[in-house]
């Protein structure tokens, strides 16, 4: 019987009985199928939520296709099952499998896991339960695939470390082939598991908790992380690639509907604008840029290979993409007649041109969003997000001329210092762009504020301050409820309960873990949706653990503190950081790095790179030739 046949049956038995079968049935155009005898090493690509949401990450997209065009290997995926289709799994002993094939992921050699955010960490756990593979690392033998994680979460990897067996820090893309080929050359010795994670120990970028123990002082901070393996390095440095990750083309195109059916672009990778609690902007330096010509070229060989009619430029902030608008005239022009959607998601206020908005007006699709995250001048400096309100309304009015009707504008309340005064000026502010929007085009004009709350992380200025108290982000909110109410305005806010659990699993230390096995063992899982409701289950674990959630969360840091994330270097240097805090105290302002470098250390973390790929576009000063003099006199 061919490997995974089995399955088939058992899954014709159940999949009429559940909500979108399309979810677990994989054969989408586009996705690849080898033949298991033919290859080497196998790898499985999960995103621990539900096929609707992972099918559209851009991360696994190009893991999956540069992996499969390796002869020697396989890569398939699996994501969570929904509730109805897991109850199913466990009552008729189908342990979770890969689409493509149908094997059970216990079966494959290696299962990487993407974790773009903390709020999947549960859904982490029953993926590997639901695999019938032990959760922690210390109960896994050779017998069991190797499991490896990383994305932007793992940049504190500590909550997750008892149950990861290594955490790829910075551009898995080049991790992942590294660790590939350790894992070949170790599968053909009959060595242990223990001489497999001493190997993948020496690969720049990996890190593996188990060769480490956290020590803590007897008020429970954190002390440090003592090394318990000699192989085990003091840091571990986040990997970066010395030329922008391949571009996919080969979309896998959904059968059923999923949140985005699109061709996705990263026209860039890095943003340094310097925004104080931004932690995207802190761990994905020095900018890199796609040219014109490349993106130009991929997206013509996705439309060929997908029928899709949108595609989006993706980026941190892709209005400072040099050429952004060159791209879009091309994009116009090359595909017009194709009914092709252009999407630019994340564009800054202050370098969003009108001559660009003329360029995008063919590709309106409902509201337009800007995010200008506070409202006050004062709170602005703060977060060193310089934007005038001028500059706003301006930008706004121009928006609402051509016509778009609907503008979203992000805020974020909680930032250090903020006083109810800050918060006034979010309504007053909204209330502003709502007159320019009448003023612009009548009544049909609308403003749709979403307001999230701050959660400080690690890695950024902000991580020795302290998360907003409940009570405090309640009444922000009820303010901004009655202030946010009347014709054309409406307002969106996060449950504080959720920002409460994102902040205590983003700044937790490794016994956090515990917590996370009690909760999910109590029946947590999809945190990352506000209508799973698991707070109660998260507090009732953190008792069980004794363990106080506001120690992690409402404690204001001194500015000598050891971090459970130290021992994980961004490129960027923590003195740097900590300079950015003091500023944000003092209110001072620092530009986008571009114009003059403030020397945050991701030269030293990268010398390397300047000699390996001269076609590559640098836009940080100090990987270009002459070095500022500014890095050389403090790069220590
Ligand atoms: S080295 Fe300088 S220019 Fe480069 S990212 Fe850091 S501060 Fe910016």
């Amino acid at each position: 019987m061919e490997k995974g046949n089995s399955l088939f049956y058992q899954l014709e038995k159940i999949l009429p009985l559940v909500e979108k079968p399309g979810r677990y049935v994989g054969g989408e155009y586009n996705s690849i199928v080898k033949n298991w005898e033919s290859i080497e090493t196998s790898i499985a690509l999960v995103f621990p939520d539900i096929y609707d949401i992972g099918l559209s990450n851009l991360g696994l997209q190009i893991l999956y296709e540069s992996i499969n065009q390796r002869a020697d290997c396989l890569a398939e995926r699996s994501y969570s099952p929904w509730q109805d289709m897991e109850k199913m799994l466990i009552e008729h002993n189908i342990p979770l499998y890969s689409l493509e094939s149908k094997i059970p992921l216990k079966e494959f050699d290696i299962i990487g896991i993407t974790l773009p955010y903390e709020t999947l960490y549960t859904n982490t756990l029953n993926i590997l339960s639901l695999s019938q593979i032990p959760v922690r690392t210390n109960d896994r033998g050779k017998e069991f695939p190797l499991i490896v994680a990383g994305g932007h979460a793992t940049y504190n990897p500590e909550p997750m470390a008892p149950f990861i067996d290594a955490f790829l820090i910075g551009e898995g893309e080049e991790i992942l082939m590294d660790v590939i080929n350790c894992f070949q050359a170790w599968k053909k010795s009959d060595q242990l598991k223990q001489d497999l994670l001493e190997k993948l120990s020496t690969i720049n970028g990996v890190y593996i908790p188990s060769f480490y123990e956290p020590q803590y002082n007897s008020d429970g901070t954190f002390q440090k992380l003592h090394s318990s393996h000699k192989k085990a390095p003091k840091k571990v440095t986040k990997r970066i690639m010395g030329k922008l990750p391949y571009a996919p083309t080969r979309f896998i195109v959904p059968s059923i509907g999923v949140v985005h059916n699109r061709i996705a672009v990263e026209i860039m990778r890095g943003c340094t604008r310097g925004c104080r609690f931004c932690h995207a902007g802190m761990i994905n330096r020095p900018i890199r840029e796609r040219t014109v010509k490349e993106i130009i070229n991929t997206i013509e060989k996705s439309l060929e290979s997908t029928g899709f009619e949108e595609v989006a430029l993706l980026s941190l902030s892709s209005s400072d993409y040099t050429n952004v608008l060159e791209l879009v005239e091309e994009i116009s022009e090359k595909f017009v007649g194709k009914n092709l959607t252009i999407s630019l998601p994340s564009l800054r206020i202050d370098s969003f041109s009108v001559e660009l908005m003329e360029k995008l007006k063919g590709s309106r699709q409902g509201g337009f969003t800007l995010a200008p995250e506070a409202a006050s001048e004062r709170m602005r400096n703060i977060i060193n997000k310089p934007i005038s309100e001028e500059m706003l309304l301006s930008t706004a009015y121009e928006i609402f001329k051509r016509g778009w009707h609907t503008l979203k504008l992000y805020f974020m309340i909680g930032h250090p210092s903020e006083t109810m005064e800050d918060v006034a000026e979010i309504a007053a502010l909204c209330k502003k762009v709502l007159g320019v929007g009448i003023k612009a085009i009548g009544k049909r004009a609308k403003v749709h504020a979403g307001v999230s709350t701050f959660v400080p992380k690690p890695h950024t200025p902000f991580q020795w301050v302290a998360c907003d108290q409940e009570e405090i982000i309640y009444q922000k909110q009820r303010f901004l409820r009655e202030e946010l109410k009347g014709p054309g305005l409406k307002f969106n806010w996060t449950d504080p309960k959720e920002t409460m659990k994102e902040a205590w699993l983003s700044r937790g230390d490794r016994k956090v873990a515990d917590v996370i096995e009690i909760a999910w063992k109590n029946g947590a899982k999809f945190d990352a949706w506000q209508d799973f409701k698991n707070y109660d289950i998260w507090m009732k674990a953190f008792s069980e653990a004794n363990l106080d959630p506001t120690f992690y969360i409402h404690r204001e840091r001194n500015l000598d503190e050891v971090f459970p994330w130290d021992h994980i270097h961004p490129g960027v240097r923590k003195s740097y950081i900590k300079t950015e805090y003091l500023n944000s105290l003092s209110l001072q302002l620092r530009g986008d790095c571009r114009d003059e470098c403030y020397a945050c250390g991701i030269t030293q973390a990268f010398n390397h790179l300047r000699k390996e790929d001269p076609g590559i576009i640098w836009k940080c000063p100090n990987l270009s030739p002459s070095r500022s003099k500014n890095e050389l006199s403090l790069s220590n």
